[in-house]
This record gives structure tokens, C-alpha cells and sequence, in this order.
């Protein structure tokens, strides 16, 4: 018999939103998991995310679907606004948990973060904070891992959800490199104004920016800065900086200059995906989430797919008799709806960039209806 039915063991680097979401499906399957997570406390400091249809259809398998909308702000439409500050339609999502719920959820990162820990400790699962791995070496059907501390760990699986910097996947062998687009993404938490009962989102000239609900009192602004170089900005320059981006934008953006000015949490991030080429497995090691696939954020679908691998990956484990041949069936089942969401994002943020956002707009319609598509 194979020893990963026998001792069903895992070590997860990164208590992401992928990490902690395989932790828990694969823990539920009947393995001990650790997690190695190098941040030193279990806080996530951050701004908010907006997850789509697959993402609550994911957690909804884990029981977690109800929990999310409860500590964030449920809702249905996208309204595109154009240069003008007109209305240039309403997108409808599907509900792809049921007609009486809907289609996704704005949530703030810490508050998704509880939800997750929360539900993989519920599972046993133990999670090592201030930690990370410094070698990984497949001994036959094993894996020797040693961490930070110098204590070392054989597991069935090792399992890379590091995110897009991921360094466990540099000590699997697997190489990538990330993608530039000179764009700036920009994020500051608000009051909610009243009008933002769903997801809006304003094109401009040059930049376009957005408005994504939290909870009753809270949302997110977003921006998206074009044609600039990667850079840093000192913190105090981050509010009077967004407010000066969202000035030219014309009715409703102009009540968000203020809001902006007032936020305590302005956070500004160069775009840059990944894709990984080939293979995401090398062995019983597999990479997931953004260190596989990272997306542009236009799609809204990072943390979907990064939930969704975690689900999916404990489902072939438990399929096949080895590790090995469940992680070909999982990279199998992923790698064209990765590459597919991961392709298309970049193609909207080219667009965005190049102001056709007449031809982004169905481009991002087909992408949410491809993504309703079964995991
Ligand atoms: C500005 C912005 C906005 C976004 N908005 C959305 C959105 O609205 N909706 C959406 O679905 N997606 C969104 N995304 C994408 C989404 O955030 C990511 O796809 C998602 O967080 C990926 O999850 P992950 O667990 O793979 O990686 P991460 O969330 O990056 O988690 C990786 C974890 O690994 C830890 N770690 C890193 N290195 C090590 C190491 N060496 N050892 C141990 N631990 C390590 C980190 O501390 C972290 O806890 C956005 C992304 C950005 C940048």
C-alpha cells in the first residue's frame, strides 16, 4: 500500500488565503497538517477584497460561504461608469450559491483571514508563525523539509502557498518570472457612502478607479494608476497622492477625494502577475495560489482561484493512490482555468491601459461566465 494513505502528513508554507484554505480541505480529508507562516502574528493588516461567485461557491463547500457574507457586504451588480460619469451598463453576476444568496461578497482581509485561520485551527490544523522552510529534498515517496529553527519534518506532502514571491517554489526547482505592467494599484479604506450598495467602477482619463462595499459602514476605494514605473511613495504621501489621482474623475468620484484624505489605510502596489510555466509539481511538492498563478486584480478572481486550488488539490489527493498521480491530476484540472483567468486579466489591464474600456468591459462579462464554470 502507499504510505501517503497511511500516514497522510502535509507542511503548507504560508498561511495565505490558499494555504489556510488547503490546510483546512485537506485536514477535513483525514491529514495532519502544519503550516509554516513567516509573518510573527496571526494579524493581517491590509486592505479589503471582493470575492466572486467561484470564491463563495468554494468556501461554501467548506461551510464557510455564510460566515464570509455575514462579515462583509453581499451584493450582485457591477456598474461601469463612463469618462463622463454616465452609466455604461450594469453587469449582473451569477449566484452561483443559490438565487437567495448573492453572487459575492466584499469582505476586509482581516476579517477573511479570522475566517480561515479560524476554520483550519477548528481542524487541528497547527500553524508555526515567525517561520519558513530553508530546504526541501524529496527522499523516495517523502519529503525532508527543514524549517527556520533547524527542526526538520518528513512529510507525504509539501505544499508551496506563498504567494506571488513564493520562495518555496525556488526550492522545489521550479522557476518563473513575474510579469511588470506599469501600472500602480491603489486601495484606501473608506465610510461607505450610501450609493455604493455594489461594486462601482469609473472609468477615467487616464486612470480608472472604483468603489467595492465592506460592510454597512465601510469600502474600499481603488485605483489604478497607468503608465507609471514600479516605485515607492514615503506613507504620508499616499492619501494627498490617490486624492490628487481621483480629482479629474467627474460626479460621484469627486465625494471620494475627501473620504480618501480622511483614511488611515492607503495602501499602493506596483501590478505584477505571474504564471508559472509547465509543471507547478516537482515530486510530493506542489506550488498553489498566486505562486503558481497570479492574476491582475481587473478580475477580482486571485483569492477564487487560490480557494478553489486548495479544495480541488485535497479532492485528488484523495482520489489517487499516490501523491504523485493525485498532484498530475490537480495541476491537470487547474492549469487551463488558471492560465485562462491569469491570460485574460492581463489582457484587461492592457486595455485599461490603452483606455478601451468599451472592449474590457464584455471581455470581463465572458471571463466571470467562464469562471461560473465548474472548478
Ligand atoms: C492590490 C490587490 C488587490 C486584489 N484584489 C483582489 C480581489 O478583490 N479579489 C480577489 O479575488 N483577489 C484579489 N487580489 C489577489 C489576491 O489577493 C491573491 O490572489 C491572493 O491573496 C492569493 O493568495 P495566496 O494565499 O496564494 O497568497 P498570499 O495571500 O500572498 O499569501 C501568502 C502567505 O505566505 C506567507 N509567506 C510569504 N513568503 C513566505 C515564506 N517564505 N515562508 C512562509 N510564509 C511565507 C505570507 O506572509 C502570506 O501569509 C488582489 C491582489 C492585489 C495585489
Amino acid at each position: 500500500m502507499d504510505s501517503h494513505r497511511r500516514t497522510r502528513t502535509a507542511l503548507i508554507v504560508g498561511a495565505g488565503i490558499a494555504g489556510t484554505t488547503a490546510a483546512t480541505a485537506l485536514a477535513r480529508a483525514g491529514w495532519q497538517v502544519e503550516i509554516v507562516e513567516a509573518s510573527p502574528s496571526r494579524t493581517t493588516s491590509g486592505w479589503g477584497l471582493c470575492l466572486t461567485g467561484p470564491a463563495l461557491r468554494a468556501l461554501d463547500e467548506l461551510g464557510l460561504a455564510d460566515t464570509c457574507l455575514a462579515e462583509g457586504y453581499g451584493m450582485s451588480e457591477i456598474t461601469h461608469v463612463d469618462i463622463r460619469g454616465e452609466s455604461a451598463g450594469e453587469v449582473r453576476l451569477p449566484r452561483l450559491i443559490g438565487a437567495r444568496r448573492p453572487a459575492m461578497v466584499g469582505i476586509a482581509r482581516p476579517a477573511l483571514h479570522r475566517v480561515l485561520h479560524a476554520a483550519a485551527e477548528r481542524c487541528g490544523v497547527v500553524v508555526h508563525h515567525g517561520q519558513t522552510v530553508t530546504a526541501v529534498d524529496q527522499e523516495g515517496e517523502r519529503v525532508r523539509v527543514r524549517l527556520t529553527d533547524d527542526t526538520e519534518r518528513q512529510v507525504a506532502l509539501f505544499v508551496g502557498a506563498d504567494g506571488i514571491r513564493s520562495s518555496a517554489r525556488g526550492l522545489l526547482g521550479l522557476r518563473t518570472s513575474l510579469a511588470e505592467h506599469r501600472q500602480i494599484v491603489w486601495r484606501a479604506l473608506v465610510p461607505r457612502p450610501s450609493w455604493g450598495t455594489g461594486i462601482h467602477q469609473f472609468a477615467g482619463q487616464p486612470h480608472t478607479a472604483g468603489l467595492v462595499p465592506l460592510s454597512d459602514s465601510r469600502a474600499y476605494v481603488f485605483l489604478t494608476e497607468n503608465g507609471v514605473e514600479p516605485s515607492v511613495l514615503p506613507d504620508a504621501e499616499l492619501a494627498p497622492r490617490l486624492r490628487q489621482l481621483l480629482e479629474p474623475f467627474p460626479r460621484r468620484v469627486a465625494e471620494l477625494g475627501p473620504l480618501v484624505s480622511a483614511s488611515a489605510s492607503v495602501v499602493r502596489r506596483p501590478l505584477r502577475t505571474n504564471l508559472l510555466q509547465g509543471g507547478w509539481h516537482r515530486g510530493s511538492g506542489v506550488v498553489i495560489g498566486d505562486a503558481a498563478h497570479a492574476p491582475a486584480p481587473q478580475m477580482a478572481s486571485g483569492a477564487a482561484l487560490a480557494i478553489e486550488d486548495g479544495i480541488v488539490l485535497a479532492k485528488e489527493l484523495g482520489r489517487h493512490e499516490s501523491v504523485g498521480a493525485g498532484l498530475d491530476a490537480f495541476v491537470d484540472r487547474r492549469a487551463r482555468r488558471c492560465r485562462t483567468l491569469v491570460e485574460t486579466s492581463v489582457t484587461i489591464a492592457a486595455l485599461e491601459q490603452a483606455r478601451r474600456h468599451h472592449e474590457a468591459h464584455p471581455l470581463v462579462d465572458a471571463c466571470h461566465r467562464l469562471m461560473a464554470e465548474p472548478a
